[in-house]
């Protein structure tokens, strides 16, 4: 994105996840259509937009600790800080990301997220992560493929339903990945809440017509087939954590995981 480009067209007659997701987190970059979908969520899905945003953060580190400096982060949402550039580049201040949304309103936000240490580097497209191809020809311009890659997909695919083979997506993306590389994930599960509450979350953004696909544990573990889950698993977002005690012994209705590609 180059200064001068016009603003980015946002479609406030109709509620968008990252607008919803904002608007759980108690940001500001949310319209009443998306406020309504976010109030008649139940009370759980604040903290557990927060708990996800939480490991979001933790794995970030983990990753730019681990040695890697590269990132492609898809699904990036609207920035609130700490963004992941912000927390890699503290570590690694030669870090380098590549972010991706197919929401206009992100990347009409996206300056907070261009705004890169002097030593490295960030990059944002507006892409769908069903066209992985795409953001992959893209990244290929300014990530260096030859080495390990951070693949971040974190609260995404609960928005990708079966038929638009989320699976197949995330193969297309892991495989680019070069040996070394690290595989990030989250989704959303209805594994710990009562029918009829998971009912009310699926039917309240499917009314502002935003699919939503809850998966349970196996199908969250599918993601990650091929590669190697790293300690301590695929858990609930409050139980992963590096080094440190868990932060928080809370409840969460997410699944996160990292692996890395062998
Ligand atoms: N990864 C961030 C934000 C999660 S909110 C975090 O975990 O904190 C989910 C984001 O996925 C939203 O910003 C939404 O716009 C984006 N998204 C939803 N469907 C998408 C698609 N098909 N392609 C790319 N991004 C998508």
């Amino acid at each position: 994105m180059t200064a001068g480009t016009p603003k980015p067209q946002v479609d406030t007659s109709k509620p968008h996840p990252a607008r919803v997701y904002d608007y759980l987190l108690g940001g500001k970059d949310n319209y009443p259509v998306d406020r309504e979908i976010g109030q008649q969520l139940p009370e759980d899905s604040r903290r557990d937009s927060r708990l996800n945003r939480a490991f979001m953060h933790r794995a970030a580190a983990w990753v730019a600790q681990s040695g890697i400096d590269q990132y492609l982060d898809i699904g990036t949402g609207i920035p609130t800080e700490p963004n992941l550039h912000q927390i890699v580049q503290k570590i690694a201040p030669a870090s380098r990301v590549v972010y991706t949304d197919n929401d206009p309103i992100v990347l009409r936000h996206a300056e907070a997220l261009l705004i890169s240490t002097p030593e490295g580097a960030t990059d944002y497209i507006e892409a769908d992560v069903r066209r992985p191809h795409e953001i992959l020809e893209h990244a290929r311009g300014f990530l260096d493929f030859s080495r390990p890659v951070a693949l971040s997909l974190i609260a995404l695919m609960h928005f990708i339903p079966d038929e638009d083979d989320p699976y197949g997506i995330t193969r297309t993306l892991v495989d680019a990945l070069p040996s070394g590389s690290v595989f990030v994930f989250s989704q959303g599960t209805a594994d710990f809440q009562p029918q009829n509450l998971v009912g009310k979350v699926t039917n309240t953004y499917g009314k502002g017509g935003i699919p939503l696909r809850l998966r349970t544990r196996a199908e969250v573990l599918r993601f990650f087939d091929g590669l190697d889950l790293v300690d301590p698993g695929l858990v609930t977002a409050p139980k992963w954590f590096k080094g440190t005690p868990a932060p928080e012994d809370e409840q969460s209705s997410f699944y996160v995981g990292a692996a890395r590609v062998r």
